[in-house]
């Protein structure tokens, strides 16, 4: 096994192949805080991409009901007991080790654990095995949407007060996970394959199968820790999210050639405006490119308001999320890692520079490289409850915040305080 930084876990760690970086990485960051769980973006990608024989069961993107639901059935509670197995104890972070300069390695501080790379071989070198991994029974893949909305905590009684639903945390809870293949940066899938038929594309980090050399061993869907490599029976060979690469590559026939990056078909669809796409810079390192511009950069790196999903697997998932406010931390800790206090301490009461990025969500199709804020005047004061039950108040700007798209031409501008328009209520019926 070769040796590879991981700066989700704030240091190196064991992967079967050496690093190699792409120029550009997709990534993205849902806002769970805002999501509805209407499905839209579940169904924009089964109509576009998983309509045919033998994809029945396929749902690249879903979106889950937390603590109980998951696709496939118990995916991540699975996966964590045999992490714990083969490393009991052992899903723990340290302090982050400093660099030459005296600055923290890593944004979460560092894993002392061990990743589904390394806890593989289960103390055995000799070990075929290259990543801890189950794979789903057909049972396990026939409710996509099980225990939808069931809630954790006390049964509800009469209303005295003890199934509070008051901030910092309720009582009583549940929230939504949305998900698709986070075309990790070390991907499970690809470390598993016997064919290599899974590779990553050096112009965006999108993680592919390639339908000719793949012979549907299946070893990707056991080794994905997310489940988001799924075996198609008809054809005989494993399939997977392709981050809608021609819109990726601003060639959707529909949309006409313009060559500019488009946002995914599930990211476009969402209603609840939670999704924001983007294209990083990355070093040859697989570090991020100083860019504190780009709205992704900004909010994960510079802010670190979006954390990556269960970082303990190992893969440095692309895929950032938002907290909810309302989930028990400790819960959240373990699959979010270890920033999510400070990031829902600035979630729950942004700055004007954070509230203003946090218009950006699902605003255009077209993916955003960079942004620019107009200063407003000041609207209102308000009092919040943060994670830690403290009161704070916050004052509000009506602030400008401007997208650029690839090229730099201004796509979008829209303003914190969301107009209003009243129609004229002349007519007795309005049909
Ligand atoms: S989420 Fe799974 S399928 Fe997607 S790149 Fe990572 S390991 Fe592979
Ligand atoms: S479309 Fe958006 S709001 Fe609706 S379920 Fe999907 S992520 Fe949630």
């Amino acid at each position: 096994m070769a040796q590879v930084y991981n700066w989700h876990l704030g240091r190196s760690m064991e992967y079967p192949y050496e690093e190699q970086h792409p120029d550009r990485q997709f990534a993205f960051v849902f806002n769970i805080n805002r999501c509805i769980a209407c499905q839209t973006c579940t169904m924009a990608c089964k109509s576009t991409w998983t309509f045919g024989p033998g994809q029945e069961y396929m749902w690249w993107n879903n979106v889950e009901s937390k603590p109980f639901g998951g696709y496939p059935q118990g995916w991540d509670v699975k996966l964590l007991g045999k992490l714990e197995q083969a490393n009991p104890g052992g899903q723990v972070w340290g302090e982050a080790e400093e660099d030459e300069s005296g600055s923290p390695r890593g944004p979460y501080g560092k894993y002392a654990g061990k990743t589904i790379f390394e806890a593989a071989k289960d103390g055995a070198e000799d070990s075929p095995q290259r990543v801890l991994g189950y794979l789903p029974s057909e049972e396990e893949w026939r409710h996509p949407n099980i225990h939808e909305e069931t809630a954790h905590g006390p049964v509800l009684g009469p209303r005295d007060g003890s199934h509070s639903v008051e901030l910092p945390a309720h009582r009583v809870w549940y929230f939504y996970l949305q998900r698709l293949c986070n075309h990790c940066t070390y991907p499970g899938c690809l470390a598993a394959c016997p064919r290599k038929a899974i590779y990553k594309r050096d112009e965006d980090g999108v993680v592919l199968v390639d339908q000719e050399r793949c012979r549907g061993y299946r070893k990707c869907v056991e080794a994905c820790p997310y489940k988001k490599a799924m075996y198609r029976p008809t054809t005989r060979t494993s399939e997977k999210c392709i981050a809608c690469y021609p819109r990726l590559e601003g060639r959707d026939p529909e949309l006409g050639e313009s060559g500019v990056p488009l946002e995914t078909r599930c990211m476009t669809a969402c209603v609840g405006k939670i999704r924001m796409q983007g294209l990083v810079r990355t070093e040859p390192s697989g570090a991020w490119a100083n860019d504190p511009g780009n709205p992704l950069y900004y909010l994960i790196q510079e802010r670190k308001v979006a954390l990556p999903l269960y970082p303990q697997f190992g893969t440095e998932p692309n895929g950032y999320y938002i907290p909810p406010r309302w989930v028990p931390a400790r819960h959240l800790e373990q699959m979010f890692g270890p920033g999510v206090e400070a990031a829902l301490e600035q979630y729950s009461c942004p700055d004007r520079e954070l509230l203003a990025v946090l218009q950006l969500f699902r605003v255009s199709r077209i993916v955003l490289f960079r942004f620019e804020i107009e200063k407003g005047p000041k609207v209102a004061e308000v009092e919040v409850t943060l994670p830690s039950g403290r009161k704070k108040t916050q004052t509000i700007y009506n602030d400008t915040v401007r997208g650029f798209d690839a090229r730099g031409q201004e796509v979008v501008r829209v303003t914190v305080e969301e107009p209003t328009f009243e129609r004229p209520s002349r007519h007795l019926n309005s049909i």
